[in-house]
């Protein structure tokens, strides 16, 4: 890592072992470099790849999985070196919404962002073999066996660029239905409010906790991927609808911001956001701030929010104490004891436009 303390880099380690094992795979080890930039050849430089190489070896490992965004040559460097398997934080974050996809719209953005990853990345095999074989080819690398490779390589750019169109256009067709339910929700001047946070923060639990909706709950990140809008009210009976929606990870890659700015739109739509944190989290400030980054990415920072500081029955009293100094608006709340969800009902009460002001708007 080349930025930020030697905590944050491990915070965001630790995530990245979590994400790989929600991904299916085993975690053997891990190593923290420090570097003032990036090897533009291998990303860790030669000397510390070959350190990995060693414990690739010695752990039996069939995959290495790199906390940063890697340049493909960076990837087919480190490849080169420690010879298994190299992906980076995007790669498996990908790999990981393509497995929790559920709805044919969810599907289909995936792959779209999995194939805009791809497509800078695409190493024909006359390429790799020529490098594997010759070592050091330097300035003549790869020249004999070049042509059968790279022509392989536009017949599969030109297949995946006709992919990516046909996905988009799919895409596109789904969103009005999406856009008709939206806005006849808007006719009937129902407010929304949205749940948005972080992976794993708790939101299903939360969503459950206020319309008894009955909503999968799992520990594992990643559990909610497409959006579930329900019904619920106020202690006073306004009605309003809550939506949950994809969880947010620390520099969620920007290929998947594009693919899921639909799905966000519902946060980007609301009338209130619910940003629910995990108070019992390391980082929980981290968190925060990785959210707000994609709130302000799709246009939502201006959405009115109220933080629901989760887990407060597992939460250090001190770190609940600090982030309730530092942010305005925090509702304290257990989505598991249900302390704190009457205090919550009522702030969004009272922070959720009132049926009757819409009215008096429309009639003149
Ligand atoms: P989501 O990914 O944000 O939707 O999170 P979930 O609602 O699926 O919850 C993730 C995990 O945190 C599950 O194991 C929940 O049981 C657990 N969890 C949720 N709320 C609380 C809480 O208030 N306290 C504790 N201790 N655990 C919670």
């Amino acid at each position: 890592w080349t930025g930020g303390t030697l905590e944050e880099a491990e915070n965001s380690l630790r995530e990245l072992a979590a994400l790989a094992e929600t991904a299916g795979s085993e975690v053997l080890d891990g190593i923290v470099q420090r570097r003032l930039k990036p090897d533009p050849a291998t990303f860790l430089g030669s000397g510390k790849a070959k350190e990995l190489r060693d414990i690739v070896a010695a752990t039996g490992a069939d995959t290495v999985v790199v906390d940063s965004e890697l340049a493909p040559s960076q990837r087919r460097g480190l490849e080169d070196v420690v010879k298994v398997k190299v992906i980076d934080r995007t790669g498996l974050i990908l790999d990981i919404f393509a497995q929790h996809a559920k709805s044919k719209e969810g599907k289909a953005q995936v792959e779209l962002a999995q194939l805009e990853y791809m497509l800078p990345r695409l190493r024909g095999w006359g390429e790799s073999l020529s490098r594997q074989a010759g070592g050091r080819a330097a300035a003549g690398e790869g020249i004999g066996s070049r042509g059968p490779g790279e022509t392989k390589i536009e017949l599969d750019r030109r297949r995946i660029r006709t992919r990516m169109a046909k996905l988009r256009r799919e895409i596109a067709a789904m969103k009005p239905a999406r856009e008709t339910k939206r806005l006849n929700r808007r006719r009937n001047s129902v407010p929304s409010v949205a749940i948005a946070g972080y992976t794993n923060a708790g939101k299903s639990s939360l969503l459950n906790r206020l319309t008894d909706a009955g909503v999968l709950v799992e520990n594992a990140l990643f559990a909610t991927l497409d959006p579930t809008v329900r019904r619920a009210q106020t202690p006073d009976g306004i009605g309003y609808t809550l939506s949950d929606t994809v969880g947010f990870v620390r520099s969620l890659p920007t290929q998947l911001v594009e693919a899921f700015r639909s799905t966000l739109e519902e946060v980007a739509d609301s009338d209130l956001i619910l940003h629910v944190v995990d108070a019992s989290h390391p980082d929980p400030e981290g968190q925060i701030r990785a959210v707000r980054q994609v709130f302000a990415d799709i246009d939502a920072q201006n959405i009115p929010e109220i933080i629901v500081l989760n887990k407060v029955d597992a939460a250090d009293p001190f770190v609940v104490e600090r982030l309730k100094q530092r942010e305005r608006n925090v509702v304290v709340v257990s989505a598991r004891t249900g302390e704190g969800m009457d205090e919550l009902r009522q702030r969004i009460s009272d922070s959720i436009p009132r049926p009757e002001t819409v009215l008096d708007l429309l009639v003149p």
